[in-house]
């Protein structure tokens, strides 16, 4: 396909509207907020933004008419669920993932690499790939670059993520050098490999683990690379929070500014605010639903443990400044009686609350790039306030009658 530039047509383009800057200064953040919209085959997703995790092309216990209700733009899939049960191919013959989980808006999947090597004792890296056993089945499989392309171009998704080699922390220098040298090349493969070049974008990993001279070697290769967007790999395994947004901070300026940037699998509200600062466009995390399902709500006022005894009969909504259906509706005592209840709506109205919580979150702080750096770091404390327990008196209550 040729666009109008007589260019052939990538699946994605970034347009970047606004940016908030400002150099560091007494113990202040340095601010390098971007605002964009990044153009993707089934629609355009205003970014900063937070894409809510479906591993198995579900957000739990969500419908996509939820998670249009709560503000989400885009989804995140992951390769490996999808690949084991219910395989790629009956996906594929079923018209796709959107049309498989009836979700209109763009998709990006993961490329399984981050499941497979987290199978410490049932795979064998080398250079073709991982070779695995699947705790789901129990099958023997081989996960290479070729593969995880195939995969997500046959699920059709907009966005695949190339397959990089995870390694573990802390790693010494020699072998994080091995590894980021393996990821290049894997990409190299992943780029070749792929037939729907048009439809589906394809970002490569920054790795480099935590020096900083090989993480900017890696991101002006890949930048070199003239990829479709780039996302910060090898972060959020155990380093201290610190460490992660300085990384981000020195790695993200070597990337073209003309391309969207995605810091995968964080996190906290506050960590949102952090990426962004730091001038990241893209996240996902499994907190707001994971979180959701074990009980806990974030609120403007603070975590919410909704067992905890001291809702039995609290009248007022999880967050009095939410408009979301469960906010709307329901009491803090109805929700914690569903909780003890071990009630099947109980999650999901959690659910629906947390990520509706995040979106909110998002929408605020494409405001707030708009507005400028000072907003920004306003958000920020905010979002740090966010992270206190609401009420502290006393242990959560789960067994109590
Ligand atoms: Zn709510």
């Amino acid at each position: 396909m040729i666009g109008y530039t007589g260019r052939p047509m990538r699946a994605a383009h970034y347009q970047l509207l606004a940016t908030a800057q400002r150099a560091a200064s007494d113990g202040a953040s340095a601010v390098a907020a971007r605002r964009g919209r990044l153009h993707l085959t089934h629609g355009t997703v205003e970014t900063p933004a937070f894409m809510p995790v479906g591993t198995a092309g579900t957000v739990k216990s969500l419908s996509p008419v939820d998670l249009q209700d709560a503000g989400a733009q885009m989804v995140l899939a992951n390769t490996y669920h999808l690949w084991v049960r219910p395989g790629h191919e009956i996906i594929q013959r079923l018209g796709g993932l959107h049309r498989f989980m009836d979700w209109e808006g763009p998709i990006l999947t993961d490329s399984g690499g981050y499941q497979v090597f987290s199978l410490k004792d049932m795979r064998k890296v080398s250079e073709q790939g991982v070779r695995f056993r699947s705790p789901l089945d129990g099958e023997w499989r081989m996960l290479t670059p070729e593969v995880a392309v195939e995969i997500q171009e046959a699920l059709g998704v907009d966005v695949a993520m190339a397959f990089d080699e995870c390694i573990e922390w802390p790693a010494d220098r020699d072998r994080v050098i091995a590894s980021t040298e393996r990821t290049t090349r894997w990409l190299r493969r992943c780029l070749e490999a792929r037939q729907k070049s048009d439809r589906t974008a394809l970002f490569g990993i920054v790795q480099g683990g935590f020096h900083q001279d090989l993480r900017i070697a890696h991101a002006q290769e890949l930048a070199g690379m003239d990829l479709d967007g780039y996302a910060i790999g090898g972060l959020s395994v155990g380093e201290p929070r610190e460490e992660l947004f300085t990384t981000v901070a020195y790695t993200a300026p070597h990337l073209p500014a003309d391309k969207v940037r995605y810091l995968m699998g964080v996190g906290y509200p506050h960590d949102l605010v952090d990426g962004v600062l730091a001038g990241v466009d893209l996240f996902d995390c499994v907190l707001p639903t994971r979180s959701a399902r074990f009980g806990s709500a974030f609120t403007s006022a603070g975590r919410i443990t909704i067992k905890h005894g001291r809702y039995r009969d609290d009248p007022r909504p999880l967050d009095e400044s939410c408009a979301c259906y469960t906010c709307a509706r329901f009491s803090r005592a109805y929700l914690r009686h569903l909780f003890t209840s071990n009630e099947i709506l109980a999650p999901r109205l959690l659910t629906l609350h947390n990520v509706t919580f995040y979106q909110r979150l998002m929408g605020r702080l494409r405001a707030a790039v708009e507005e400028g750096p000072d907003a920004l770091l306003r958000l920020r404390s905010l979002a740090v306030g966010w992270m206190r327990p609401l009420g502290q008196d006393g242990p959560p209550t789960d067994s109590e009658p």
